[in-house]
């Protein structure tokens, strides 16, 4: 399987971090090796300085899928998690810098936390869900799926036109303004609606 990731994908998080909003959607990948799951403590890594949480809403694809076009894409997908693109981003300003690839800071191993899924049709308008992020019970990020500049229809389409999606694969939709560096003993809790999908550690 694979890990799709969209960047900027909320207008008021490309403005936190001085990117432009974009106009398609920025694109990228990490490796299944990045996957956290189960609740498992995310261990703050030694290779860079800042790691930032990022909390977005995730995707399960159930159908192979190719050049899908936007009125049919939600027919590829009918799970939904919550999940955490945990970004070193002091790394990350580096390598923008010299126009270099991201995988160092964004698909390194523990960096695509993920919740249990649940089925999309029990969540209501998948266009309207508020999720948020809290950090030791305090709200930190917060969100509307109304807020993304590309819908998930639109991402899935979109992807579709580069990568064969397949079954299992994982589409990270991007993250709400908040984000913000992880410091150890920290406890991260996500939200969509009421409902909890993740609670743990970092260390
Ligand atoms: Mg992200």
């Amino acid at each position: 399987m694979k890990i799709i990731c969209i960047g900027r994908n909320y207008a008021d998080h490309a403005k936190e971090l001085n990117d432009e909003v974009p106009e398609e959607p920025v694109v990228f990948m990490k490796p299944d090796s990045a996957i956290l799951r189960k609740n498992n403590p995310f261990y703050i890594p030694s290779f860079a300085k800042e790691f930032h949480h990022e909390v977005e809403l995730v995707v399960r694809i159930n159908r192979i899928g190719k050049n899908i076009a936007p009125k049919f894409a939600n027919r590829y997908f009918d799970e939904i998690g919550l999940g955490v693109d945990f970004t070193a981003r002091d790394l990350q300003n580096e390598l923008k810098a010299k126009g270099l690839p991201w995988e160092k800071c964004k698909a390194f191993d523990g960096s695509a936390v993920i919740s249990d899924f649940v089925k999309k049709d029990s969540l209501g308008d998948v266009n309207n869900l508020d999720f948020h992020l809290n950090v030791n019970g305090e709200i930190r990020q917060k969100g509307n799926t109304s807020q993304m500049i590309f819908s998930i229809d639109d991402i899935v389409a979109y992807v579709s036109k580069f990568f064969t999606l397949k079954i299992g694969d994982l589409i990270y939709s991007g993250t709400p303004a908040g984000v913000a560096k992880v410091n150890m003993e920290e406890r991260l809790e996500g939200y969509i609606g009421e409902r909890k999908m993740f609670d743990f550690m970092v260390k």
